[in-house]
């Protein structure tokens, strides 16, 4: 199996690139944020609990992230690997993560982060705001309390992955094309 984070702040092209690593590398695509506008489309309680959560940039509780994810691995028997898109976003996450994979006598391979400067990701939301539908993504203030939430919660999993030697920064400015040549090669040499 190979099991990749793709790791980034809101905005940094996390989703788009997903998707083509998916297309080339055949591994399975887990987003909580999707998984989580899909509870809230389906109107479930997990759903009606987080939406608010969401709506606002807050990080919904790790319980239930981690809850998510351990039935979707439970599910995806088979699986050539995974790539993780907005998980783990608390330490608490990431060590949840590694215990679950270990129970499937695996790991996470790599961490591939995205590195777009902050100017760039407000552009980049107000922008995807526009065509998305995304609450999140409807104004400056949402925008930046993300960003704020991103710096204090989720940049330190940066560091659980480095102490482990698995970080890989990737320039996330550019094209999707080129940017998505730097992350085949990141994997490539995984
Ligand atoms: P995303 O689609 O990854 O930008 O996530 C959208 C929103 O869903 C986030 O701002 C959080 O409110 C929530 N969310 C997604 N993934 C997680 C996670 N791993 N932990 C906590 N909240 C999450």
């Amino acid at each position: 199996m190979l099991n990749i984070v793709l790791f980034g702040p809101p905005g940094a092209g996390k989703g788009t690139q997903s998707e083509l690593i998916i297309d080339k590398f055949g591994l399975s695509h887990l987003s909580t944020g999707d998984i989580l506008r899909g509870e809230i489309a389906a109107k479930t309680e997990l759903g009606s609990k987080a939406k608010s959560l969401m709506d606002n940039g807050e990080l919904v509780p790790d319980s239930i992230v981690i809850g998510m994810i351990e039935s979707k691995i439970a599910g995806a028997n088979g699986s050539k690997g995974f790539i993780f898109d907005g998980f783990p976003r608390t330490v608490a996450q990431a060590e949840a993560l590694d215990g679950l994979l270990e129970k499937y006598s695996t790991e996470i391979h790599e961490m591939i982060a995205l590195e777009v400067d902050e100017a760039e990701l407000k552009t980049r939301l107000l922008e995807r705001g526009k065509v998305s539908g995304r609450a999140d993504d409807q104004d400056i203030s949402k925008i930046e309390n993300r960003i704020r939430v991103y710096k204090e919660q989720t940049l330190p999993v940066a560091n659980f992955y480095s102490n482990q030697n698995k970080y890989k920064g990737i320039d996330g400015v550019g094209s999707i094309e080129e940017i998505f040549e730097r992350i085949s090669h990141a994997i490539e040499n995984a």
